[in-house]
């Protein structure tokens, strides 16, 4: 298997080159030259048989499916669920696909787990080591920091705003009790430590002396990695039937990885709703064909707060028809300008595929939480209450899958202020909140942070 960049600049690369990059150096993300066709799921095939068959597909020469296996295996051992992402049936033709049964309750735990063994293993047979960086707002940091705790070929560094993310959120990260796993809080919001991040991959006399990396959704192994759940539950509810799938939605890694495994044949077609709160970038390109820049709202789903959805990239590129220099010119104009429209063709192109986006406010958000609890009995997350809210706003003729993100009680606060109840941590997640933390505290200062990195990395 071959990746390229969709800005068209960079020269082809393998699955594990691809992989353990996560950008590619001409700024475009990585992606398949062509999609494998690959089978869908089988009746009564397990989660870690599919998505051993699925990565390994991906992965072409890179892995050998034997070793793949094996990942997989070690990977998914962490989930609470034998299913690893179970169906829930909330109604009539309407089902929750539950994907916060992994270390840090949220769904960023399905991909990060298995991309931290794939990195393991290239780096040990490589013998080399990476440094992973990573900004977070919330759940990333803490499933880095759960699935690559005590790996001895990478250590880790995650920066999140001082105070601004939740105490369980940042428990997360700061209790692995691992040394490879570095913690800093920035005197800052999200966006500054986003932007120190991004100047510490600009500077590659930096970047070259501590072998920076990205696990955030633009690596292609996390889109490949979260394609095995819409290929599992289609496989579950039956392969003749038509099912739409719901996906509470920020950077739109998720909602890529559907239209993924439909182009690999793995779902009986697509048909998508992409849900955002009230940052609605989505809904404007998908509705009007313009990209235009904004500040992010701060919303009841944090981890949806997002202003650029990155993985729309890897759709636009799809739908111009894998022209790199396009698309390059789109984000061009964008960036020089803050906004950038999609000609007639390409408009045309993506009101064919099958996605659909839809915003829900937080009163809506609030109204459904309510809603899903007095109907079903069930705490919902916020961000999954997103996706439910705009499953009812498109009424659809197929069976519902609407994608439960994370566990209502990685949001306490939010969620008993709304409907009244504090959801119960599960068992599993209780010895983290015993466990002492470790962080250090910075000023969001791009000197001093580069200095505590060098300070941190084992060489
Ligand atoms: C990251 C996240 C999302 C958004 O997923 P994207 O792939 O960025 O679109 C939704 N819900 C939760 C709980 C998340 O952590």
């Amino acid at each position: 298997m071959e990746y390229v960049s969709t800005r068209g600049e960079s020269s082809s690369v393998s699955f594990a080159d691809a992989c353990l990059a996560g950008l590619a150096p001409d700024g475009g993300l990585y992606t398949p030259v062509t999609y494998p066709k690959i089978q869908p799921a089988q009746p009564g095939e397990s989660y870690l048989s599919l998505a051993t068959r699925i990565l390994s597909a991906f992965a072409g020469d890179s892995i050998p499916t034997q070793i793949m296996s094996e990942l997989v295996e070690k990977a998914y051992a962490s989930f609470a669920h034998q299913s690893v992402t179970p169906l829930n049936q909330i109604g009539p033709d309407r089902w929750m696909l539950e994907l916060h049964h992994g270390p840090t309750l949220a769904f960023k735990d399905v991909a990060m787990q298995i991309i931290a063994q794939i990195y393991d293993h290239l780096l040990t047979e490589r013998g080399e080591r990476l440094t992973v960086l990573c900004a977070t707002s919330g759940d990333t940091g803490g499933a880095a920091a759960a699935a690559f705790a005590g790996l001895k070929s990478v250590d880790v560094f995650i920066l999140h705003p001082h105070e601004r993310i939740s105490p369980i959120q940042r428990r997360f990260m700061t209790s692995t009790g691992a040394e490879n796993i570095h913690n800093f809080a920035l005197d800052s919001d999200f966006d500054e430590c986003q932007a120190i991040v991004k100047s510490l991959f600009a500077d590659h006399s930096f970047r070259d002396e501590v072998s920076l990396s990205g696990v955030n959704s633009i690596n292609w192994t996390r889109i490949a990695a979260q394609s095995v759940y819409f290929a599992a539950a289609q496989g579950a509810l039956g392969a003749d039937r038509n099912l739409r799938f719901v996906v509470p939605t920020g950077n739109f890694g998720d909602a890529l990885a559907a239209y993924v495994a439909a182009r690999c044949g793995m779902l009986n077609g697509l048909e998508l709703v992409s849900a955002v709160n009230s940052n609605t970038t989505m809904v404007d390109l998908m509705n009007t064909g313009a990209l235009t820049r904004r500040s992010a709202v701060a919303t009841h789903s944090p981890a949806m707060d997002i202003a650029l959805p990155s993985n729309a990239e890897r759709l636009l590129f799809e739908v111009m028809g894998k022209d790199g220099a396009k698309l390059k010119a789109f984000y061009d104009s964008f960036a020089q300008s803050g906004t950038a429209e999609l000609d007639e063709q390409t408009k045309g192109a993506l009101g064919c595929v099958g996605v659909k986006a839809v915003t829900i406010d937080d009163e809506a958000t609030e109204a459904e939480m309510k809603r899903l609890l007095s109907e079903t009995g069930t705490l919902q997350c916020p961000h999954t209450a997103v996706g439910s809210a705009a499953a009812r706003e498109i009424p659809t003729e197929c069976v519902d899958v609407i994608l439960s993100t994370a566990h209502a009680a990685k949001f306490p606060e939010t969620v008993s202020e709304i409907t009244g109840k504090t959801p119960p941590l599960p068992d599993r997640s209780e010895e983290f909140l015993a466990r002492e933390e470790v962080y250090e505290r910075l000023p969001a200062d791009l000197h001093k942070v580069r200095e505590a990195i060098r300070a941190g990395v084992r060489r």
